[in-house]
């Protein structure tokens, strides 16, 4: 039996990332994975196979649309499906393969296959037992369904058939307006697929700064995809080759119908736990079976700790390794911390779509004094010269102490951009700061700077 101070199960951003600093920090530390490769769902069929896709088509939507104003003629080129596939399978390839020089590199033992958690201080991966003194859960979630809807990854498909369709559809349904649907919506749509979005709700992507919400669902429509709104999908019927898609309009019960080649679902991901024994050993669960911790990432049972998609807070692979990172740390005897109120959201659409800290619903709803300074795109020479107008920065600051609480970006690589944002709030700094800080010109950057003078005597150009 061989022995350890850290097993981490999962190799996902959250697993690997622990498993990495534990390494770092001196301790002997093994990583579980019964994949093939590692990397978890973030690599293997998430993040970064979705990125891949969303590139390759935002460039066929920049030759089809923006290449002739520039003077680049000869028609956008031909997509070629399998080739693009091939692209997407060898950018994965790429980071998992990276992944395991850093296990090397770092002496992290890959132990491979599937984790159970026989009793504390244990962990059983194939017919070894292996012992440790502390033990990481780092399992991630799955996709979800609704009632009425079987993903059978053909013609219904999860998040995880979506990145391996036969062909482009035809006709595509995404049931849900949240971040899957809408990534992946916007790369059929730009690779000539009809796209319908039915969504339960009145408004996209929940949670997000209403005015952005707004601008996004219109820069999506003018895109082609088209949304219909505040309608539960009731069912998903299939033949062979085809779906068809009932839902209910809540406003007034009515029902209807859509036909469609494929229907995506994407409606919200569980807490994935299955299989470790969790229960066994005592380990409290939350209604929604996420694995209950405290404020260092411990759970009720001594040296058993969880982090990332398995534990409560926002589903999002940066930051499970905020807190892979911190878990680590607090094993290593130092002070792991994550600051939860300083966590970026990104949809990686064109335009990109990032916000951190608060909204402008969230500030009113607390009844707190704030200000909104904003800066459209439109009034930056860089975004004008690349076609990226559309969109805005906004930036939320207390009235009284002109702290930042919060900013929400639309427009060209809001994703980047919002960091600038994340490392003034991480300072505590004020919108005046920010404002105060030279910005290289040309850049996008400057909206951002625009937008934090908003705050105070007013931006330069607008
Ligand atoms: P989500 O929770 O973001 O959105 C699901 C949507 O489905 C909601 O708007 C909900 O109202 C809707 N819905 C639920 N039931 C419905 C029904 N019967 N009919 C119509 N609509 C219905 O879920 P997701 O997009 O599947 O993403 C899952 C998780 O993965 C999220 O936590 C997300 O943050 C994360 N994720 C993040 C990124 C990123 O950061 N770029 C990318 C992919 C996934």
């Amino acid at each position: 039996m061989s022995s350890y101070d850290v097993i981490v199960i999962g190799s996902g951003p959250g697993g690997y990332v622990c498993a990495i600093r534990c390494a770092q920090l001196g301790l002997k530390t093994a990583c579980v994975e019964g994949r093939e490769t590692l990397g978890g769902t973030c690599l293997n069929i998430g993040c970064i196979p979705s990125k891949a896709l969303l590139h390759a088509s935002h460039m066929l939507h920049e030759a089809e649309h923006n290449f002739e104003k520039m003077g680049l003629k000869g028609g956008a080129p031909k997509v070629d499906w399998k080739a693009m596939l091939a692209y997407k399978s060898d950018v994965i390839g790429q980071n998992t393969k990276g992944i395991e020089f850093l296990f090397k590199k770092n002496k992290v033992d890959w132990l491979k296959g599937w984790g159970s958690i026989p009793e504390p201080g244990k962990v059983k991966v194939g017919d070894a037992v292996h012992a440790a003194k502390h033990i990481v859960v780092a399992t991630g979630s799955d996709s979800t369904s609704i009632p009425g809807v079987t993903v059978d990854e053909k013609i219904v498909v999860s998040s995880t058939g979506a990145l391996e369709l036969g062909k482009i559809p035809k006709k595509m349904v995404v049931i849900g307006a949240g971040v899957i649907g809408l990534e992946m919506g916007s790369v059929y749509a730009r690779l000539g697929a009809e796209v319908t979005v039915v969504e339960f709700l009145d408004k996209v992507t929940p949670g997000m700064d209403g005015e952005v919400q707004k601008v996004f669902q219109r820069t999506l429509s003018k895109q082609g995809l088209t949304f219909i709104m505040g309608a539960a999908v009731q069912k998903v019927e299939t033949t062979k080759t085809k779906a068809k898609v009932t839902y209910k309009l809540r406003k007034d019960d009515s029902e209807a119908t859509l036909d469609a080649d494929t229907v995506l679902v994407a409606t919200g991901r569980k807490p994935y736990t299955d299989g470790l024994g969790l229960e066994a050993l005592g380990v409290a669960m939350s209604e929604r079976g996420q694995v209950k911790t405290d404020a260092h990432w411990a759970t009720n049972v001594s040296g058993i700790y969880a982090i990332g998609d398995a534990i409560a807070g926002p589903m999002l692979a940066h930051k499970a390794e905020d807190e892979g990172m911190a878990v680590a740390e607090t094993i290593a005897g130092q002070k792991g911390h994550v600051n939860y109120g300083v966590i970026p959201g990104v949809i990686y659409t064109h335009p990109e779509v990032a916000s951190v800290g608060k909204t402008e619903e969230e500030l009113k709803d607390e009844g707190r004094g704030f200000k909104v300074g904003k800066f459209s795109f439109m009034g930056n020479g860089r975004a004008k010269a690349n076609f990226a107008g559309d969109g805005f920065v906004k930036i939320l600051a207390d009235k009284t102490t002109d702290r930042i609480l919060g900013a929400h970006i639309i427009g060209p690589m809001a994703g980047d951009l919002i960091h600038e944002i994340c490392v003034a709030m991480e300072f505590g700094a004020a919108a005046e700061d920010l404002a105060r800080t030279c910005h290289a010109h040309p850049t996008y950057s400057e909206a951002v700077r625009e937008a934090a003078l908003a705050c105070g005597d007013g931006p330069i150009h607008s």
